[in-house]
This record gives structure tokens, sequence and C-alpha cells, in this order.
């Protein structure tokens, strides 16, 4: 069961196929005569992360339904109701720490709590946006469908498109007019809608920044190396052929 074979590993946020040997998973029945809310069935998936330099272990428990068949000879695991990440404890993922820690703060407790509180979750959320925006754009302060708006020409079409469609979800567009102190109520799915949208901007600026910057400070000392060989060679031959 959950056998998801592409995986990311939240610790490291290597990519993987896993294989049987990566993971590790059994479950046991509620079979007590007469439960009021019915019999449960209760599954737990270990994995480990295929990467040798990671190796961290995850933890998950989904509870479900489980009846007897029509004839009573054999119990069926029916609808799942919830799953829980113990280990680790929310589905956040890891982020380098060039990323200002008080948008990773937000962004990480906003993980933790969408199941238990999506409007919270959501309020957190705007709050990360909002030190995104700030941070990252330098727009001026307002209220968060107005910060939004300052970056439409700035950033890329794509993203752009990914933060115009989240914000006409359901309650999240209502969420960005209002003051940061006032909660709307959201479903888990529209708070699950803005932290993923939170991960797109963290990948698509900070760390695509990041990369950049590093793949051109590449490019430069290369090109320097080479700099460097052309003339140490064309003073050498300027030296050997003064001396013919
Ligand atoms: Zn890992």
């Amino acid at each position: 069961m959950n056998k998801v074979r592409h995986w990311t590993c939240p610790y490291c946020n290597h990519d993987a196929t896993l294989r049987d040997q990566d993971c590790e998973s059994s479950g046991t029945r509620l079979i007590i005569q007469d439960p009021i809310e019915g019999h449960k069935f209760v599954w737990w998936d270990y994995v480990v992360c295929p990467n040798p330099k990671c190796r961290k272990f995850t933890l998950q428990v989904s509870l479900l339904d489980c009846n007897w068949n029509k004839n009573k000879t054999k119990w069926e695991i029916g609808n799942l109701i919830r799953v829980w990440d113990l280990v680790p404890p929310s589905r956040a993922k890891a982020f380098p720490d060039y990323i200002p820690k008080a948008v990773l703060d937000d962004y990480n407790e906003a993980c933790l709590i969408v199941d238990l509180s999506p409007k919270a979750s959501a309020t957190l959320s705007r709050r990360c946006l909002q030190g995104i925006l700030r941070d990252f754009w330098k727009v001026k302060p307002g209220r968060l469908i107005d910060e939004i708006e300052q970056i439409k020409d700035k950033t890329d079409p794509l993203t752009w498109d990914a933060i115009d469609s989240v914000r006409k979800v359901g309650n999240i567009g209502a969420h960005m007019e209002k003051d940061i102190n006032l909660i709307v109520e959201v479903d888990s799915n529209e708070a699950e809608m803005l932290i993923e949208l939170i991960e797109t901007l963290l990948k698509d600026w900070y760390v695509a920044r990041e990369e950049r910057k590093i793949r051109l400070a590449q490019i430069k000392s290369m090109a320097d190396k080479k700099d460097a060989e052309r003339k140490r060679d064309g003073s050498q031959e300027a030296r050997e052929n003064g001396g013919l």
C-alpha cells in the first residue's frame, strides 16, 4: 500500500525511485467487537532514503475503514480516513539556508499545521509569501494582493501564471486582500495549494538565483584561467622570440 515508487526525500531533496529494500510497511486491524465508529485498519510505512549520503528514515501512518465482506468471510479495507506524517512531522521540503530564516520558519510551520488548521496554515503562508516578495523583490509594503501586482512585469510569465491562478482559487484571493491579522476560512486543499506555490517560488527565485550565481562564477573562473594561460603562453612565446 502507498506504493509511491517515485519519491523525494524530505531531508536531502534527492529524487529517487524506491526499491523494495528501501521500504518497510505493515498494518493491523481494530477488530474489537462493535466499535461505535466501525472497524479500522492502521498501516505504517517506513522509507529509508536510498541516497547513501543521507539514509534518513520517514514514517507515515494511515488510518482506514475496515469492514467484513458480504459473506463475512474476509475483512475488506475501505476508505482512507487520515494520514499522519510522523517522521519528519510534516511534508515540508528541505530548502537551503541562504533563504531568509523568517521565510523558512513560516513555510515549515504552515506545513506542520496544514491538516490540523488549514486557516492558520494559510495565514502563515500568506505571511511567508509577503516575506518572500519583500525580501526578494523589495516590493512596497501593502496588502498582499497589491504587493503581488508589483511584480507582475518583473517575474517570468509562467511563475506569474502560477501565482495568478492560485489567488483565484476559493477564498485565497479574499485572504490576500485582507489585513494580515484577519483569519479567513480556507479548506485544506486551498492551504495545500498555497504551500505548493511557496515551494515553487522558493525554487524559481532563490534557488535559481543561487544556481545562476554559481554557474556564472564557474564560467568566469574558467575564462580567467584560460586568459591567464593565454597570457603565460604569450609571454613565453615573446621571450622565446626575443631570445632568437
Ligand atoms: Zn535523503
